[in-house]
């Protein structure tokens, strides 16, 4: 059995090392890259945490949204 799951990569530096660091206030996420720094709040919405393969990982960089276009 496989489950389908959404994976969030820095859009500036396209790392995978994304994380919540902390929580505003107004309960907003402040969504930050390990790798780049990039940093950004964002409201109603969290993140999880799994171990995928190489292979999946290669399909989340594959399928990505970059500006103008959704994920395939
Ligand atoms: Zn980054």
């Amino acid at each position: 059995m496989s489950n389908f799951v959404s994976v969030i990569l820095c859009s500036n530096c396209h790392s995978r090392y994304v994380e919540i660091t902390e929580w505003t206030n107004e309960k907003k996420a402040i969504i930050y890259c390990r790798t780049c720094n990039n940093r950004e709040e964002i409201t109603n919405f969290t993140l999880g945490r799994c171990k995928v393969s190489n292979i999946e990982l290669q399909k989340i960089r594959d399928t990505k949204a970059v500006p103008g276009k959704a994920e395939k």
